[in-house]
This record gives structure tokens, sequence and C-alpha cells, in this order.
């Protein structure tokens, strides 16, 4: 094992993935670099980490955890400290290239049952010691340190089998430090799905989706996170919080909604019983289009969503831009058909594709396809086949890997994501790409991925050399800039990555003062002496 910030900063399995070199043509053209920039990696991070900052905890505290949860279960060293005080945020990366770990906790806890973890809750509350739930460490929002020290709460160590599948109520009971494969081949082995997706499934937990009220690639079929919880079992400071299993409630609040986009301020989730649906693979139905412009394809996609029909699962536009430089990487660009799609008016630089794919009975699908193919057509768009959507469905989670590389190239890569109605969405699409375009050398692509009847998610990805010896202010001044500029247009804060520390200084203007009111009182009856995952997650204290 290698105690490096690499081995921290890398995603997933840590392997050293390649760029493919269509895409490196790509970024050759669009940021003017030559051979020399290729050959060293930039900022690498190849150094063992060493923190400054020692731990703060007392060798009595230390001991209560040891002895409660074994010493195999409980780390204090330099790399697991600096390991566990980030998620995958672009300037945590930077940060762990630069060798800085700013926020680190104290110790590492990994408790091994419910019992032991209700006990480390009351006794971090009884010490004041802060507590940060952790899952994958797959967030983008900064949400995982801890500028105030104290336990990273590890819930995938043990905390990560299924209780139960209950095929009467067609709901699974998992502990929440579960991991998405995990959850989803021992649902399809007895005939059904999770029907959560993210980017991130492979490496993020059923407890992370829940907290940072997260979004699957099928959720336009399958719903959000918050459409699938059913019951949750947390554990905060001011006691245990088991809600039951219902179809549905009038008693008052719905509890355990409170929880979902909690971000580990009120407390740990433990437990949680999710939908669940037929797994019927071999039925899905695919399609791909091409448009001759963004506003075509969105104007075709509303139609979709609102002819109430029946809805595809997985619903994808991609922008000109981002359409144009899916055609360059994946060598279509310059090809006899892409010759073609020219000559009939489909032009780069305004072309649009449309994936979709409709999933459940064999009849729904091929129905719900066939009213979209006539839809779409409508729409003045071209069918382009299946293949399109199931390649990128077969590389969907490993495109992942692509920015530690580019990382390397010394290349800033980033994203952020924003939920709109349908009567603002093309006003923050133009706005972004005005803002992004003053900036030189800036690719920014954007696609739609989450569709509603009132509106749709626009998802932002950003690429540009990074500014040599400047790279943290760089950043964090154009980041602010393109916040800004998907607030001031109307775009939610967050459609599904959460808030976390990264977004929180916006989070009061969003929320206006009296909502952000309702959060501090919750915050309050939870955690009353501040312990959960403290100092501005959420932008609460
Ligand atoms: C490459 C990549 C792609 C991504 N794609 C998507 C995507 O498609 N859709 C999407 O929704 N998100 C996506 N994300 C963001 C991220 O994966 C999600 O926010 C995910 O839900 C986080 O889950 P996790 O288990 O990794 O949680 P963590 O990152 O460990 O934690 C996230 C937050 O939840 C809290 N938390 C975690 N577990 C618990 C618990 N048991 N109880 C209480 N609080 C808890 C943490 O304290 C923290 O505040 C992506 C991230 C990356 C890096």
């Amino acid at each position: 094992m290698d105690y490096t910030y690499r081995q921290i900063l890398k995603w997933g399995d840590k392997r050293e993935e390649k760029v493919d070199p269509l895409m490196i043509k790509v970024i050759r053209e669009k940021f003017d670099l030559k051979d020399s920039d290729f050959e060293t990696k930039y900022l690498s991070g190849s150094q063992p980490v060493i923190l400054e900052k020692p731990s703060s905890l007392k060798p009595h505290q230390l001991d209560f955890f040891k002895r409660l949860a074994g010493d195999e279960n409980v780390q204090s060293d330099d790399f697991s400290r600096a390991k566990f005080s980030c998620g995958k945020f672009y300037a945590e990366l930077l940060d762990m290239r630069l060798n800085l770990v700013p926020n680190p906790p104290d110790a590492v806890v990994s408790p091994k049952s419910f019992d032991e973890l209700v006990k480390i809750v009351e006794y971090c509350n009884q010490e004041g010691i802060p507590l940060i739930p952790v899952g994958g460490q797959s967030s983008v929002t900064g949400a995982l340190q801890a500028p105030q020290g104290g336990i990273a709460l590890v819930l995938t160590k043990h905390l990560n089998k299924i209780e139960r599948i209950n095929t009467a109520n067609k709901t699974v009971s998992v502990q929440a430090g579960i991991s998405g494969p995990a959850l989803e081949e021992e649902l399809n082995r007895h005939g059904f799905t999770c029907g959560h997706f993210p980017q991130s499934f492979e490496y993020s937990t059923v407890g992370g989706w829940i907290a940072a009220k997260g979004a699957g690639q099928a959720s336009t079929g399958y719903g959000k996170i918050e459409d699938m919880v059913v019951a949750l079992k947390v554990v905060t400071p001011a006691g245990v919080i088991e809600t039951k299993e219902y179809p549905r409630t009038a008693q008052g609040w719905d509890i355990f909604r409170l929880f979902i986009g909690s971000e580990g301020t009120l407390g740990i989730i433990v437990e949680a019983t999710l939908n669940i649906h037929n797994y019927r693979p071999q039925n899905t139905s695919y399609a791909s289009f091409i448009f001759k412009s963004f506003e075509q394809a969105v104007a075709g996609m509303q139609k979709i969503i609102q002819c109430e029909y029946g809805k595809p699962h997985l619903f994808r536009i991609s922008d000109p831009d981002e359409t144009d430089i899916a055609f360059k990487t994946k060598g279509f660009d310059n090809s006899f058909s892409d010759r073609l799609l020219k000559g009939l008016g489909f032009l780069p630089g305004k072309r649009s594709l449309m994936f979709v794919a409709v999933e459940g009975e064999k009849d729904f699908t091929k129905f719900v396809l066939n009213k979209i193919k006539r839809t779409a057509r409508k729409g003045k768009a071209m069918y382009i086949g299946k293949s399109p959507v199931k390649k990128w469905i077969d590389q969907r989670y490993s495109s992942a890997y692509m920015r530690d590389p580019l990382m390397d190239m010394g290349i800033m890569s980033d994203t952020l994501e924003t939920a709109v109605t349908w009567e603002k969405l093309l006003k923050v699409w133009y706005a972004a790409h005005t803002y992004v375009n003053k900036r030189p050398k800036t690719v920014l692509m954007i696609h739609i991925s989450h569709v509603y009847e009132s509106g749709a998610n626009l998802y932002f990805t950003f690429l540009s050399p990074m500014e040599k010896g400047n790279e943290k202010n760089d950043f964090a001044d154009f980041h602010k800039g393109l916040v800004d500029t998907i607030q001031e247009n109307g775009g939610s804060l967050s459609h599904h990555h959460g808030v976390g520390r990264v977004l929180a200084p916006w989070m009061e203007a969003h929320l206006g003062r009296s909502s952000m009111a309702v959060l501090d009182a919750v915050k309050k009856h939870f955690d009353p002496n501040n312990i959960m995952n403290p100092g501005g997650t959420l932008g609460l204290k």
C-alpha cells in the first residue's frame, strides 16, 4: 500500500487510467498544448502524507473508542486522517495534489454494530466531540471535511448488510453503509432492481445517497432517492428515530423526510427501507436521436415528458458542445455517417444528441418507445439507432476515471448542476455559456439528465488549463462566478449533489431567512450541542 496523497485523491479502484488518444487530440486542439505538456504528471501528489495538525483527541477519549470498537476499527495515523478528511470535490483533489489537508478529523472509527454506534454518539455528545458520518466518500460538496476535528464515523466497513428483501411489500431494508453494487447484485438475484444509478454508483452508499439527496441516471423513470425512501432508522444526539414502513400516512409530517438531504448534520442514518422494482433488462427499449439545435431538443424533451404516455427511465440530451466532443472522442467526426448528417443539416456547433431507455413490461416499453419516436420526429429529430445510447450506458461509470489523468495534464475539470423550470431552462443555459465564454481556452459542456413535467436539471462540465501557481484561487473565482450566474438566472442551488460546505454561502439567499430558521430549529432539536458534521455544511453552524 502506497501512503501518498495520490492514493487518496484518485477515483475508485485507484487505477492509473490513461486518457484515450482521441480525447488527447481534442484537448490539444482546444487548449493549444504541446507534447512537453504531457510528459510529466502535474502536481502528482506522489509524496507520503504528513499532517501538520496533530490529533486533538485526549488519550482517554481515544482509549474509549478503542475499547468499544476494537483497535483494528480505530485509526489516528496521518494517512487515515487525511484519507477520511475529504470527498471528491475538485478543490479537495487539488489540495491533495498540493499536499494540503486543511480539515482532518482527529480519528477514524468504524463501529461494528448499531449498539456500538449509539454509544459513540452518546459519548461524543457528552464530550463535545464532532462526528462526521462517512459513506463512500464520493461527496463533491466538501461535506466530509472536519474543520473542528472530531471523529470520521465510517459505515462502509461493518454496517453494510442487506437486512431484508420484502417481496410482499416490494421493499428492501439495508444498513446504510452498503454500496451500490452490493445492493444491486443481491436485488438482481431476487428479480429486483433498486433503480438508483448515480455515476458514482460503484463507490457510493445508500446512506450517502439519502443524506446528499441524490439522483441516479434512470431517475426520470424511477425518481430521485427521496421518491424511493419508505422508512429510516437514525441515531441522533437527541435519541434514536425509527420510522415505520407504511405506503403513505397522514399523521402530520413524515419525520423520515427531515433526514433526506440532512448531509450528516442531524444524525447518522443507520438503516433505510427503499422501494424496489422488477428487474427485466431484456425488455428495455433504446433509442438515440439527433436534433438540429439544442432548442429543438429541449422542446422535444419537454413534449415527450408532458405527453403522459409513459416516461423513459433514462432520458438525456447533450448540448452542442457536449455533442461535438462526443462525436470527436468516439471517432465519429468526419466519418461517412457524420458527413451524411452534415449534408442533412445536422451541423457541428448546433446539433444535439438525445438518448432514451425505457424499462418495464415488454409491451409497455415498446409502446412508450414508439410514442417517443413519433413525438421526436414531429419535433424534427432524426432517429439514429440504438447503439449510441447503448454505448453510452456501457461506459457510464468509467468516465468518472477521466478527471484524474486530466488533472495530471494540468487541466481543471469540475461539474456543477442545477434544476430549473422549462420556462427558464434556456435562459440558464445561455447565461452559463456566456459566462464561460469570457474565460479563454475553456470548454463548457451541458447536458440534461433528470427530467420532470415542470422542468429538468442542467449539468455543467467545464475544462480549462489550470492557472499554474494560482490553481486554487483561479478555480474558486471561476466556480463562484458560475454558481452566481446559475442562481441569478433562476436555477436551484443543487439538483442532486447536495450543498455541503461548497455551496453553503448561497444557502440563505436560496432558501430565504425564514426557511433557514426552520433548518436551524430542526438542527437544534436533534443536535443541541452541534456535534453532527459541524462547521458550515448546509449553511448551518
Ligand atoms: C464521479 C462522481 C460522479 C457522481 N455522480 C453522481 C450522480 O450521478 N448522482 C448523484 O446524486 N450524485 C453523484 N455524485 C455525488 C455523490 O456520489 C453523491 O452525493 C452520493 O450520494 C454520496 O454518497 P456517499 O456514500 O459517497 O457519501 P459520502 O460522500 O461519504 O457523504 C456525503 C454526505 O452524506 C453524509 N452521510 C454519508 N453517509 C451518511 C449516513 N449513513 N448518515 C448520515 N449522513 C451520511 C456525509 O456526512 C456527507 O455529508 C458523484 C460524485 C462523483 C465523485
